[in-house]
């Protein structure tokens, strides 16, 4: 099919939840992609933040290969070998020490938000089901997760919502810790927001909520769905803190590009799930598990991420460069290779200038452009990719230059 046939089909029989780029892609190898035209980019998107490794990574694509003839789906009515050597690697390489698999971050929050009520009911008492979250949070699409996501665009039209979530500024710590209740058992917030402009917590404010919640025993459950596993230079945003959360949920690179999500506990907390407490009948199986394992041995590489952190450093140079040139960049920030960029002129037409010139990016909002790289790009993929966005930037007419 060619991209219109593509689109049209798309049209008449894919419900329409998605504001799509008129692009169909049809292949990609590394941190390139190509669309149904032969028209080849440079992608900074990488699958919202999903193509870590780039797109086919030989090791994860020889991986399902391998699971994939050997033994695709069994039940978790039985122990399967991939999801616990996964689940091995997981815990061995963070502060956590059990592991539930699921199948997208949504999912891995619903399990968050599941056993944080259950750890509330046995060890705090029978009033403590309130969950405290960040605005501009994502947490996904579930009635639950959009609930825990302070935004009110994603929950327009949906109420009922489940009861017991309360929502104040991120970073704000007197706000926080005004929001405490008798009934609070839990905070929950991304160390640095994706879909919300890439908003990094603040070192002394990581430091407080910290404090607060041992203070008041409450739950600290950390999302990082799309921070975590090398995003940000190190395996776990915590990391930049020396915050160890007592809840985690994973998805997004966890799999090299299968689907699969994560919860992870300290065991205290683990341990207040039980047998039929929770399931996932996908919930990793041998296919995603065996993914998982090939992406996460390379995600935990030391040299990998010492070189991600590096990567990071050096596109932030360049984009801060950028913010030298152009009057209508109001900042940069991010952490390692999630970098965003304010401005105070339309994204949706730089994004797609950009992909006129074979660059793809995204914009969060309408004034924070996102580059979420695949972690596998080399400096000359950031080169080009700067280029291409400095001569877009270039011809914005300066009118639009307030
Ligand atoms: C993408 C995202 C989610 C939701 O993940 P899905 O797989 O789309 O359900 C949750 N939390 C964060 C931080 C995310 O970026």
């Amino acid at each position: 099919m060619n991209t219109n046939e593509i689109i049209e089909k798309g049209q008449k029989f894919v419900m329409n939840t998605y504001g799509r780029l008129p692009l169909a892609l049809v292949k990609g190898e590394g941190a390139f992609v190509w669309d149904a035209g032969g028209n080849k980019y440079l992608d900074f998107v990488a699958g919202l933040a999903v193509n870590s490794l780039g797109h086919c990574h030989p090791k994860v694509v020889e991986a399902i290969r391998e699971q994939a003839g050997t033994l695709m789906h069994v039940s978790n009515l039985y122990w399967i070998e991939p999801q616990v050597r996964l689940a091995e690697l997981l815990v061995e390489n963070s502060a956590l020490d059990k592991v539930f698999f699921c199948n997208s971050g949504a999912e891995a929050i619903e399990g968050a938000i599941k056993l944080a009520r259950k750890y509330a009911r046995k060890y705090l008492g029978p009033d403590k089901y309130e969950f405290i979250t960040m605005e501009k949070s994502f947490h996904g699409r579930t009635l639950a997760a959009i609930t825990a996501t302070a935004q009110p665009k994603y929950q327009e039209g949906l109420d009922p919502l489940p009861q017991g979530f309360k929502y104040v500024p991120f970073n704000d710590f007197p706000a926080l810790e005004q929001a405490i209740s008798p009934n609070t058992c839990a905070v929950l917030m991304e160390p640095v927001q994706g879909e919300g402009g890439v908003n990094t917590a603040d070192y002394e404010y990581m430091q407080q909520v910290k404090k607060l919640c041992d203070d008041h025993n409450l739950l600290l459950i950390f999302d990082e769905v799309q921070c975590g596993l090398a995003r940000t230079g190190k395996l776990f945003a915590y990391e930049h803190y020396g915050v160890i959360p007592d809840i985690m949920t994973l998805a997004k690179a966890v799999a090299g590009g299968f689907p699969m999500g994560v919860l992870l506990a300290r065991e205290k907390v683990a341990a207040c799930f039980g047998p039929g407490d929770h399931a996932s009948t996908f919930g990793g199986n041998p296919l995603a598990a065996a993914a998982g394992c090939a992406a996460v041995s390379i995600l935990t590489d030391k040299k990998f991420l010492a070189q991600t952190a590096e990567k990071g450093r050096y596109f932030e140079e360049k984009l801060y460069g950028l913010k030298e040139k152009y009057s209508f960049i109001t900042d940069v920030r991010g952490k390692g290779l999630i970098l965003g960029m304010g401005i105070s002129v339309d994204g949706k037409e730089i994004v797609e200038a950009c992909r006129a010139r074979g660059l793809l990016i995204n914009c969060v909002g309408s004034n924070v452009l996102r580059f979420i790289p695949p972690l596998v790009i080399t400096r000359e993929d950031i080169d080009n990719a700067v280029k291409i966005i400095d001569t877009v930037l270039s011809e914005i007419p300066s009118e639009n230059q307030s």
